[in-house]
């Protein structure tokens, strides 16, 4: 069975309707915890102090009889147990509401950013194929202008893509490798 919903409505309407408090325990005025065979609560403002046999000024009527201590403790704090319960209920709600909107927030920015990742991912892999391409073409220019073994009629290592005989590296393999002079 599923449990109702809390009425939090009906439950503050409840409370706000009972007697104001705070509750307390009574003895009654002989100092016993009953009267009549019944435990008493009342206001907490008319608990008669020790050595004392009655409160002025206050209201006297019981609030509750029960026949039991545990009853008569849990409806005199029941008074403020409520109220403090509704309260505590209320703050988790509206800490759930705001972190429901956070994480909606949040959700977007994960799916923005995934698809950014996704963008940069596909630009990082272009800029990949371009490096390779052009490392091939280099590959190509070093291998049209190798070294060539000397020959008796040019004793020198000469450039296999260079027609005027001149000493490798070439001016093409050293503008290559960076010395342009
Ligand atoms: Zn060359």
């Amino acid at each position: 069975m599923t449990p109702e919903p809390l009425d939090l409505d009906a439950i503050r309407a409840r409370a706000e309707a009972a007697t104001a408090g705070p509750w307390a325990a009574w003895l009654d005025q002989d100092g016993a915890d009953h009267m009549h065979g019944l435990l008493m609560v009342g206001n907490a403002a008319a608990v008669i102090p020790d050595g004392e046999s009655y409160v002025d000024g206050v209201d006297v009527n019981p609030i509750a009889h029960t026949y039991t201590p545990e009853d008569r403790e849990f409806i005199a704090h029941a008074r403020e147990d409520i109220p403090a319960l509704l309260a505590k209920v209320e703050r988790l709600r509206r800490d759930r509401d705001e972190w429901e909107v956070d994480s909606r927030g949040w959700r977007k920015e994960a799916v923005a950013l995934a698809a950014e990742v996704g963008t940069l991912t596909r630009e990082r892999d272009e800029w990949e194929a371009y490096e390779q391409a052009l490392a091939a073409k280099l590959d190509a220019v070093r291998a049209v202008h190798a070294p060539q073994v000397p020959t008796p009629s040019r004793p020198w290592v000469t450039c296999s893509g260079c027609t005027n005989g001149g000493p490798y590296p070439c001016p093409t393999i050293r503008a290559l490798d960076g010395d342009a002079s």
